[in-house]
């Protein structure tokens, strides 16, 4: 699903997602664990009303495990707290609901104190398109729970799911905007699939996947494409994947859109490995 964002509605959404923190004592924040900068969006600090947030690295799978530790690192170094998770195979998802619940402790002994008892612990998944939400979601609750909002006459969105007995979690995650501003973090999302933007020429898009690929992991590249030498330019590799594949149109040219979507489904696959497209470093 691609939902088109206008002003209007990016400010509807943060309202209703003010709304729904309020109800929350814990915000859980997905972020792709390949780009976990350009697959946040800073709107979200804005509406916390104070509660804690514990940011959830999804597909940590998918991303380098060197390149996540350092963006770990960074993250805890400003303050924030971070759980890696591969909801597809259910890694980190315990640990997740641990650190939830260590988070809610000072809201739960306050409302304990006002003679609040036994309630349990309300969180709230929040996220990109595209992020991991409804597959987190199913993995906290079980699947019998999640799917009765898909049967008719069950309303969701104002349910609370139970994750054990001590927690319970919204069903309808809180879903936040990408970032559009900046080529580079499009581009980024594109190809980690986010957003489907009719604005970016896939051709493009996927000769900046070609040019992180080099500066990142060469070797992944020579490998796959059997390319002994790499070329210095994205386009030259771009071009020799293109041959080496034999995407060819008449008169011998290279057809870039069908070598794009080679190397798009590669990278999406893994077939390239485990890769990052950001680091912490990238910004200093
Ligand atoms: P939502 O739009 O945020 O609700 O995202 P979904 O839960 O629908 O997930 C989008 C895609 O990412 C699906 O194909 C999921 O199977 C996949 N996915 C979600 N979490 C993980 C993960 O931790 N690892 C991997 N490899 N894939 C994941």
């Amino acid at each position: 699903m691609t939902i088109q964002w206008y002003p209007g509605h990016m400010a509807k959404a943060t309202r209703e997602l003010e709304e729904y923190i309020k109800r929350v004592d814990v915000v859980v924040e997905l972020a792709d664990a390949r780009i976990p900068e350009a697959s946040r969006n800073p709107v979200l600090n804005e509406v916390l009303s104070g509660r804690p947030k514990v940011i959830a690295m999804m597909k940590k799978d998918m991303a380098d495990d060197v390149v996540t530790k350092e963006w770990q690192q960074h993250f805890s170094q400003n303050g924030e707290s971070v759980v890696l998770v591969n909801a597809k195979h259910n890694q980190g998802v315990s640990k997740l609901v641990q650190e939830v619940k260590r988070l809610a402790k000072p809201r739960m002994e306050a409302l304990q104190k006002k003679g609040i008892q036994n309630r349990a612990i309300r969180a709230m998944i929040v996220g990109i398109p595209n992020v991991g939400k409804s597959t987190l979601i199913n993995r906290l609750v079980g699947k019998n729970q999640a799917d009765t909002g898909d049967k008719p006459g069950v309303t969701k969105g104002n349910r609370w799911l139970k994750v054990g007995k001590q927690m319970e979690v919204l069903d309808t995650p809180g879903i936040l905007w990408p970032k559009f501003e900046d080529p580079e973090v499009g581009y980024k999302l594109a190809i980690t699939g986010a957003i489907k933007d009719e604005r970016l020429v896939f051709q493009d898009v996927v000769l900046y996947l070609i040019q992180q690929l080099h500066k990142r992991y060469p070797e992944a590249l020579e490998a796959r494409y059997k390319l002994s030498q790499l070329p210095e330019e994205g386009v030259e590799i771009f071009e020799a994947i293109g041959r080496k594949r034999g995407c060819l149109i008449a008169g011998g040219d290279v057809d870039f859109d069908k070598a794009a979507e080679i190397v798009l489904r590669d990278f999406r696959s893994q077939k390239l490995g485990s890769c990052s497209l950001e680091a912490p470093m990238d910004s200093y």
